[in-house]
């Protein structure tokens, strides 16, 4: 049968996902990115193994994402930094650490069914150790117990550094180690790049904006127009619409109207040099929005720690979530956000909010306090399909024929995102095998002393220290 050939608008996860899993089956691919290089959205450090930092959502959502998050790692083991999160339920909020015992305990027996189902799943360590408890008195006797040299090789371990450092009269206990790991972005743009240039189906294009998209023979005509100013059509049988938060200007080009939401949000690069080598991340739970929202600390390499605080003056702003209207399908964003997204931050507001971010994460690490502004924000907006701004799990929709549109809302949607889309093109009869495999020749093929140093080119060039393109566990 013959194959045929696919269009992707945008080269963040959604698209460079799509475009190695067809690739992989045989499809015939062009990659349109608007920037220099892949992965340039929205950051992401986190993946949401079990989605413990939102006890909001749905079991149904959590175990969605535990599900994703086995696949998204076996898809992208060199992006995986192997180190837990510690939930911690701060003294001034009204939850308590025992509401969250029963998803846990559905979590880790879903892992053990998925782990049972396929060895190779077993990506988060041994499902009986997926979660553990720690009260006070543990942590107390782990205060005292040196630091290890290297990659701790157990729970108790991993929790020293945190025992030496906690303020134990700002948590509630028992404080929880689950298993959700983190995620290094840099890593990702560079794997991604060095795939997807040895992979003879796929054409990419950077620098490369598509500027209009019309209906044509069945498929669809795509103009872009290059960073130089070369310009030229593209003809597809499939177009993919992988824009991120510019999913809607997609929609518009082809006059089709759908509800969804932007969020415009950041995360802030701090420096502690007195830092312990190795951390796991640590989130103190709290209202979103709210002066005591989430607070996310997020170890990388070389001393440096991400921070998310959700509340208005950090993470958050105001205005910074935007509807479509009956007009358009593109939520409108302040201009300010789009300016930063496109130019970068003022020196000044960066200097300010990161701060903040330190003073609020200190107020449970004193010694953090010491921390200074490590790089730029890590930041951009997220797009939400609908109008439900918790929804936490989304893929990809099929509004018309040929047409996929990704709105994935956390990375590791993307791998059940490509099996759809491969599922369809398979329906339309353009592609002859409807599933991708689990893990793909191309990434397979890496080698890591490649992968390292582009990922360090990539950070350097966003303006970012370059040990945060290393993991700190690999
Ligand atoms: C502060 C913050 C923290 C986050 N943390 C996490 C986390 O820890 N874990 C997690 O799973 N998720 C996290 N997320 C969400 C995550 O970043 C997004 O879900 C994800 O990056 C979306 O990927 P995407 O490929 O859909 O979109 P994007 O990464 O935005 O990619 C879209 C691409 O399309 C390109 N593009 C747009 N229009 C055109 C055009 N006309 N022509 C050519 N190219 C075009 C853009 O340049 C862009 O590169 C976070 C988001 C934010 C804002």
């Amino acid at each position: 049968m013959e194959k045929g050939h696919v269009a992707i608008v945008g080269g963040g996860v959604a698209g460079v996902t799509a475009a190695l899993a067809l690739g992989t089956l045989g499809v015939r691919v062009t990659l349109f990115e608007k920037g220099a290089s892949l992965v340039g959205g929205p950051p992401f450090c986190h993946l949401h193994a079990g989605g413990n930092l939102y006890r909001e959502i749905s079991d149904d959502q959590c175990v969605a994402l535990l599900r994703q998050s086995v696949e998204f790692a076996r898809l992208y083991p060199f992006v995986v930094d192997r180190r837990p999160t510690v939930i911690a339920v701060p003294t001034r909020d009204e939850g308590s650490p025992e509401a969250l015992l029963p998803r846990l305990a559905l979590l880790r027996d879903e892992y053990a069914k998925l782990v049972a189902a396929d060895p190779a799943n077993e990506v988060l360590g041994p499902p009986e150790g997926y979660f553990r408890l720690f009260d006070e008195a543990k942590l107390r006797e782990l205060a005292e117990r040196p630091l290890a040299s290297s990659p701790p090789e157990n729970a108790e371990a991993w929790m020293v550094p945190a025992a030496k450092r906690l303020d134990v009269s700002k948590v509630k206990f028992p404080l929880i180690l689950v298993q959700e790991y983190g995620l290094n972005m840099f890593r990702l743009a560079a794997g991604a790049k060095l795939a997807l240039e040895a992979m003879e189906e796929v054409d990419l294009r950077l620098e490369t904006s598509v500027t209009g998209i019309e209906p044509a023979h069945g498929g669809y005509r795509l103009a872009w127009r290059g960073r130089g100013g070369e310009s030229g059509i593209c003809e597809a049988d499939y177009l993919i619409n992988a824009a991120g938060f510019l999913t809607g200007s997609i929609d518009d080009m082809l006059g089709i109207r759908e509800k969804r939401m932007v969020e415009f949000k950041a995360a802030y690069t701090s420096l502690w040099r007195d830092r312990e080598r190795f951390w796991p991340e640590v989130i103190f739970h709290g209202k979103r929005g709210t002066p005591r929202g989430m607070g996310q600390f997020t170890p990388y390499a070389g001393g440096y720690v991400q921070l998310h605080g959700m509340t208005k003056e950090i993470t958050l702003f105001e205005n910074g979530l935007a509807a479509s209207t009956e007009e358009s399908s593109q939520p409108r964003l302040p201009e300010t956000f789009l300016e930063w997204i496109e130019k970068g931050w003022p020196e000044e507001v960066i200097c300010e909010r990161t701060r903040r971010a330190i003073d609020f994460l200190a107020y449970f690490i004193p010694g953090f306090a010491e921390a200074e502004v490590g790089g730029p924000p890590l930041f951009g907006a997220q797009q939400i399909p609908g109008d439900d701004p918790e929804l936490r799990v989304a893929e990809v929709a099929f509004p018309r024929a040929r047409y996929a549109r990704c709105e994935i809302v956390k990375v590791s949607s993307a791998t059940d995102m490509a099996r759809a889309i491969a599922s369809d093109l398979a329906a339309e009869g353009l592609c002859d095998a409807a599933k991708p495999p689990a893990t793909l020749p191309a990434l397979e093929a890496l080698e890591e002393a490649a992968v390292a140093k582009e990922a360090a080119r990539i950070a350097l060039s966003r303006g970012y220290p370059e040990a945060m393109a290393s993991l700190n566990v690999g």
